[in-house]
C-alpha cells in the first residue's frame, strides 16, 4: 500500500501485513479469474447494490442478507478496510481482533443479553452446557478487557478498534450488502478521564470519519446528521450518505453541510443546533457510520474505574465509533453505479486499469496486449487483462459491467500506431496515450 501524506507509514511492519499488501497488490489475468459476469440478477435480488454485484462476481448470495465476497468483492472491501485502518492509526486507535462467540454471563451484567432487551441475537449452546451469542457489538468485551491494562490517569486516554464481523438477525434484507445478518464493523472504542478528554478524543474522531468518506469517494454525498444518542447521551453524530436507496430520512442544511435525522428533528434539537426548519431539505440516505459518547454506562456497571492523580477512584468515559465497510462498498455502488454496471473510485477499484485486448491467440494485436501488460505490471500498475477471446461486444460491456476506473483497448490501431485509447469509466471520456507515457504515468 502506498501510504498517503495524511497516513504516515507505521513504524514497523509484520511481515504477515507485508504479504496481504502484495497480495492486494497482484495484477491478474481474466482468463485465471474463476469468477465469471452473468446478464442478469437472480429474480430475489431487490437492491442495486446486490444485483450488480453479484452479477459482476463480486459477491455471492448464501441466503437472504448473508453475502459472501468473491476475489474482486474482496479487493475492493480490503481496500475499503485499509482506508479506515490508515485514518484510525491516525488519531491513535491501536488495533486489535476479539471474539464472535460472546458470554452471557458478560451481558448479563449489563443487562443486555435478555432478548426482550437485546432482541436481535444469534445465540446457540455449548455441548458442555450453557448459551453463547454471536457478537452484536463490542463494548461489553472490550470494557472488560481493559479493566486489566487500565488502572491510573496515566493509562489514559486509550482506544482500540477492529475489523470484526457482526451478527444480527435483521428483519428487514431488502437492502443487499447495506444490511447484512452478518457482516463486517470496524468498531472503535474510546477510554478517557473526564470529558475534556473524551471531547478531544471524539472531534478527531469525526475529522477522521469526514477525511475517512472522502477518501473512499463518497464525501461529498455524505453529511455529519445529528441524531439522538438513546440510552447514551444527549446526541450522538451519523455519516449519512445521500441515496433513494437509503432506510433514513435525514433534513439538510446545504450552506452549513449538516443534517439532522427524521426521528431527532424536533424544535428543541434545531434551536441547539441553529438550524432554520426552512432551510432544511429532506432526503434519503444511508448511514455509512455513527460516533457516540457512551460515558459511562459500560465502565460502571462492568467495573473499569482508574484512580485520578488526587487518589480518587473514578469511572471511565467511553465512546464509541463504527463503520460497516461492507454497507459503505454497497453504498458506493448505490450511489455511482450507471445503468452500464458498477463505477468504482480510485481509491476503491480492484485494479486500477482494465486492459481489453481484441486480438486472437498469437496475433500481432495479442502479442501486444501481452507486451503492455508484463510492462504494466512492472511498473507496477494493479492491471486486469482481459486476454480471452471472445466479441469486443461482449469484453466491452462486461468491462462497463466490473467498473474499473480506466480502460486501455488494444485493437488494430494501436499494433500500428502504439497509441492506446484509454476510456475513464465514469465519464466515458476517451483518450489515446501512447505507450511511454502509459508506463511512465
Ligand atoms: P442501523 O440503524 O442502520 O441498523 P445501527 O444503528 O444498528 O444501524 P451500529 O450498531 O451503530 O448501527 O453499527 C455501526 C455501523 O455498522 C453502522 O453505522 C453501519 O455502517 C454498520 N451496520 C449496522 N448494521 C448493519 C447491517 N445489518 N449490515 C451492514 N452494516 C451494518
Ligand atoms: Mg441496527
Amino acid at each position: 500500500m502506498i501510504p498517503t501524506a495524511s497516513a504516515p507509514r507505521p513504524a514497523r511492519e509484520s511481515p504477515v501485513l507485508l504479504a496481504g499488501f502484495c497480495f492486494i497488490l497482484l495484477p491478474m489475468r481474466q482468463t485465471q479469474l474463476f469468477t465469471k459476469t452473468r446478464k442478469f440478477a437472480p429474480s430475489d435480488e431487490v437492491a442495486k447494490n446486490a444485483q450488480l454485484l453479484v452479477r459482476a462476481g463480486y459477491i455471492h448470495k448464501e441466503m437472504a442478507g448473508v453475502y459472501s465476497y468473491l476475489p474482486l468483492g474482496l479487493r475492493v472491501l480490503n481496500n475499503i478496510v485499509q482506508i479506515i485502518r490508515e485514518e484510525m492509526n491516525v488519531i491513535g486507535g491501536q488495533e486489535l481482533v476479539m471474539t464472535a462467540l460472546q458470554d452471557k454471563e458478560l451481558w448479563s451484567r449489563t443487562d443486555r443479553w435478555d432478548d426482550d432487551k437485546v432482541d436481535n441475537w444469534f445465540k446457540t449452546s455449548f455441548k458442555s452446557g450453557g448459551e453463547t451469542g454471536l457478537a452484536i457489538t463490542h463494548e461489553e468485551p472490550l470494557t472488560r478487557i481493559m479493566t486489566e491494562h487500565i488502572s491510573s490517569y496515566r493509562d489514559l486516554p486509550v482506544a482500540a478498534y477492529q475489523f470484526q464481523n457482526k451478527f444480527r438477525n435483521e428483519l428487514r434484507a431488502k437492502s443487499g450488502i447495506m444490511r447484512g445478518k452478518e457482516f463486517l464493523m470496524k468498531d472503535l472504542y474510546s477510554f478517557s478521564k473526564d470529558d475534556a478528554e473524551h471531547k478531544a478524543f471524539y472531534d478527531k474522531a469525526r475529522e477522521a470519519y469526514v477525511k475517512v468518506f472522502k477518501r473512499l469517494g463518497i464525501g461529498e454525498q455524505t453529511y455529519v446528521t445529528f441524531a439522538s444518542g438513546g440510552i447514551f447521551s444527549e446526541f450522538s453524530e451519523e455519516f449519512q450518505t445521500v441515496s433513494d436507496a437509503g432506510e433514513d430520512t435525514i433534513y439538510i442544511d446545504e450552506e452549513k453541510r449538516i443534517a439532522v435525522n427524521k426521528e431527532s428533528c424536533t424544535d428543541e434539537a434545531l434551536a441547539t443546533l441553529s438550524l432554520e426548519k426552512g432551510k432544511l431539505i429532506e432526503k434519503k440516505a444511508i448511514e455509512v457510520g455513527n460516533i457516540f459518547n457512551l460515558g459511562t454506562r459500560f465502565s460502571e456497571s462492568l467495573g473499569l474505574f482508574y484512580t485520578d492523580e488526587t487518589g480518587a477512584k473514578k469511572p471511565v468515559i467511553m465512546g464509541s465509533y463504527g463503520i460497516g465497510p461492507t454497507r459503505v462498498m454497497g453504498t458506493i455502488v448505490e450511489v455511482l453505479a450507471d445503468e452500464k454496471g458498477l463505477v468504482w473510485p480510485e481509491s476503491v477499484a480492484p485494479f486500477a486499469m482494465h486492459l481489453v485486448s481484441l486480438g486472437k491467440n498469437g496475433d500481432e494485436i495479442s502479442k501486444t496486449a501481452d507486451a503492455l501488460y508484463d510492462d504494466l505490471v512492472k511498473a507496477g500498475v494493479k492491471v486486469l487483462y482481459d486476454d480471452r477471446e471472445v466479441r469486443a461486444g461482449e469484453k466491452f460491456a462486461e468491462s462497463d459491467l466490473l467498473g474499473i476506473p480506466k480502460r486501455i483497448v488494444v485493437g488494430k490501431d494501436a499494433v500500428a500506431s502504439n497509441e492506446f485509447e484509454v476510456v475513464n469509466r465514469a465519464t466515458g471520456e476517451a483518450v489515446k496515450i501512447p505507450r511511454a507515457q502509459l508506463l511512465g504515468s
